[in-house]
């Protein structure tokens, strides 16, 4: 990936050089990685004329995204830069050290909360090469998480447009109500619930959804392994788990091919469920302005029947 973005900057290098613009308007632009990135800086930005693109194709794997030269001319000439900072976008720390940054007001998710390490639970199928300890870079996943890095999104918002300081200052204010909602929703669902257990037959992005609310879980693969075959291991602790905790669904993440959790179901008989952890979205929700609220507003459904 290093080589790779090496390359990709010289080829940008001489497109600047030479005078080619891809855009040639003066409109402040706010590039956003993935798709709540780009949610969240369209909630602050909301009625004003701020333009808010996501670099990540709608309906495509988000771990599996790499730059085009023409995202990184985009990225050199933003307003505004927003990422993550994990493991699927190491990539932008080498670029961000070759540009001139200067006029790009820059927010790194990851550094707006309190980071966790990417956790192994007991019978997980763990990849050989991920001995190393790695940030978990869903930090999204909690709705309280989402306020902080939207209070951030706001601060260099202002930044690249003082002038409209109250709208965006009204924006985050009545996101933050709306957030404060559904954590309230989701600690609600969670204590009104004896069992406080999540199998997911699956890959786990939700280390800073569960820590939040209290939960334990069990999975198939740590945090977004690339690995998508279960050890036979694997698959016999997940269903001696579902049939000894009584479990009433058994969950998989958004963008899954469900191969795990249908074995897992014909076993033992229980549901197959999608807790989605909003990487991105079809291009299909994505035309129809599906926003991050409305995802994790579907997941609290989902919930209140896992721990039933
Ligand atoms: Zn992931």
């Amino acid at each position: 990936m290093k080589k790779l973005i090496s390359v990709l900057i010289i080829i940008v290098s001489i497109f600047i050089i030479s005078g080619c613009s891809l855009s040639d308007n003066n409109k402040k632009t706010i590039i956003a990685t993935n798709f709540p990135a780009y949610d969240f800086a369209r909630e602050i930005t909301k009625g004003s004329d701020i333009e808010v693109k996501m670099l990540l194709k709608p309906g495509s794997e988000s771990h599996d995204y790499e730059p085009s030269p023409k995202d990184i001319i985009s990225i050199s000439k933003a307003s505004m830069f927003i990422y993550v900072g994990g493991e699927s976008d190491e990539w932008v720390d080498d670029l961000l050290d070759s540009i001139d940054t200067s006029n790009i007001q820059i927010v790194k998710m990851i550094d707006e909360v309190n980071a966790v390490y990417e956790e192994k639970v007991d019978g997980m199928t763990i990849e050989e090469d991920e001995d190393e300890e790695e940030y978990d870079e869903h930090v999204w996943t909690s709705p309280r998480n989402v306020i902080a890095i939207s209070r951030a999104i706001t601060d260099k918002v202002h930044k690249i447009d003082a002038e409209n300081w109250s709208l965006y200052e009204d924006n985050f204010s009545s996101y933050r109500i709306k957030l404060e909602e559904l954590d309230q929703n989701f600690k609600d669902v969670v204590n009104n619930s004896n069992r406080k257990e999540l199998i997911f037959a699956d890959r786990f992005p939700f280390r800073y959804f569960v820590d939040e609310y209290g939960l334990s879980y069990y999975a198939a693969f740590p945090g977004c392994s690339s690995e998508t075959e279960a050890s036979a291991k694997t698959i016999s602790f997940l269903i001696n788990k579902v049939k000894e905790d009584n479990i009433p669904v058994i969950l998989t993440i958004e963008f899954s091919n469900k191969k795990i959790a249908k074995t897992i179901s014909k076993e033992t008989g229980t549901k197959v469920l999608e807790l989605n952890s909003a990487h991105n979205i079809s291009k299909e929700d994505f035309e129809n302005g599906k926003t991050y609220l409305d995802i994790m507003n579907d997941n609290l459904e989902v919930l209140k029947e896992a721990l039933k």
